[in-house]
């Protein structure tokens, strides 16, 4: 059933005149900066990407800068972001732009979505804001807005009210700041109507039309179905050490973190006396081992659980471990993207 959410605009684009933040991305009339910032903040905070941002946009200041990058300095720039698909996508994407539309993204909802890693929301807030075409951005932040405000108890993560709230969106983006309007809404969910504890419905520009506000229902809306239990996976991870230099490994090119750096390790939790006995039998003998402690990461599907060992060696000529490349603690801090997953370890270095 469709509804008619025209009586937000005007309220909302006022409020977003007189409270809008200042963000390093915006009234830059970038649309390149608009789609680095958009992908980063999915799933990371405002604040935590402000950094990223620049780094990233002084290494690669066009589409086209990004479209040839080195794939291991793009890693090492979003080292710590997580999720990141979305920078290889992104580099993906900026290939395809070079290649048919001459460096600059198009002006063009559908073709956006077509870009490697643009879906529905990204295509819109860098269609409205760098290129004001009327189109809405509808994400986690609009979806529990737009709920509360209508008193709502409609699943926000099921994919058909999410397209149906973009549909009834579309029918209110006005001719002229649709980016404003989109923008509103990201910076009320942000600051105003947020996910997690109270919102500050006092502040709100549209408390008096707000029925979760008026009802008392906020901490009952949105309504998000219970999420799929994660498995856990136990990991034993080794700091190995030799002449000031660690072993690091590359992952797989598929599947979780692929293509990052990792420590060596094994998919199991190791004893100590397991781990002698399989130093053994591998024919190192000569080590000093130090018990590491836990370190634990929760990814959207999975859970590690894991322990680490550091292995001193006075030499490295085994064959224990397969493709491991040897780099200083610089090295490493410069050139190689090791996920936050192993963080527990990498701050042992
Ligand atoms: S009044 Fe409160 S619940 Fe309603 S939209 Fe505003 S912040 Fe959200």
């Amino acid at each position: 059933m469709s509804t008619d959410y025209g009586f937000i605009v005007n309220d909302l684009l006022d409020w977003y005149d007189k409270n809008a933040r200042e963000l390093p991305w915006r009234n830059q009339s970038n649309p390149y900066f608009t789609w680095v910032s958009e992908i980063m903040l999915q799933q990371t905070r405002v604040e935590a990407v402000k950094g990223y941002f620049a780094r990233f946009v002084k290494a690669f200041p066009t589409i086209k800068d990004l479209a040839t990058a080195d794939p291991d300095q793009l890693l090492k720039l979003w080292e710590g972001l997580g999720y990141y698909n979305r920078v290889r996508n992104m580099q993906k994407a900026a290939i395809t732009v070079v290649e048919q539309y001459n460096g600059e993204l198009p002006r063009d909802y559908h073709a956006l979505l077509k870009l490697s890693g643009i879906g529905t929301y990204t295509a819109g807030a860098i269609a409205s804001i760098a290129y004001q075409i009327p189109v809405p951005a509808v994400d986690g932040n609009v979806l529990r807005v737009i709920k509360r405000l209508t008193g709502s108890y409609d699943d926000i993560t099921l994919p058909k009210v999410k397209k149906e709230l973009e549909e009834d969106m579309l029918k209110i983006m006005p001719a002229k700041h649709s980016g404003d309007l989109n923008q509103a809404l990201m910076d009320l969910g942000a600051t105003i109507c947020i996910p997690n504890g109270k919102p500050n419905c006092e502040q709100c520009p549209l408390n008096k039309k707000c029925k979760a506000f008026q009802k008392n229902l906020t901490d009952e809306i949105p309504v998000k179905s219970s999420k799929k239990k994660r498995t856990i996976e136990e990991k034993t991870i080794f700091l190995l050490e030799c002449n000031g230099k660690y072993a690091l490994h590359k992952r797989f090119d598929k599947g979780l973190l692929a293509g990052l750096w990792e420590f060596p390790n094994m998919n199991e939790a190791l004893s100590i006396e397991k781990l002698e006995s399989i130093l053994s039998e591998h024919g190192i003998h000569e080590y000093e081992l130090e018990l590491l402690g836990p370190g634990k990461h929760i990814f959207s599907h999975v859970q590690w659980h894991m322990i680490g060992y550091r292995i001193h060696l006075p030499k490295h000529d085994f064959e224990w471990m397969e493709d491991l490349v040897w780099v200083t603690k610089d090295t490493i801090a410069k050139e190689y993207a090791i996920p936050t997953a192993f963080k527990a370890y990498t701050s042992q270095l």
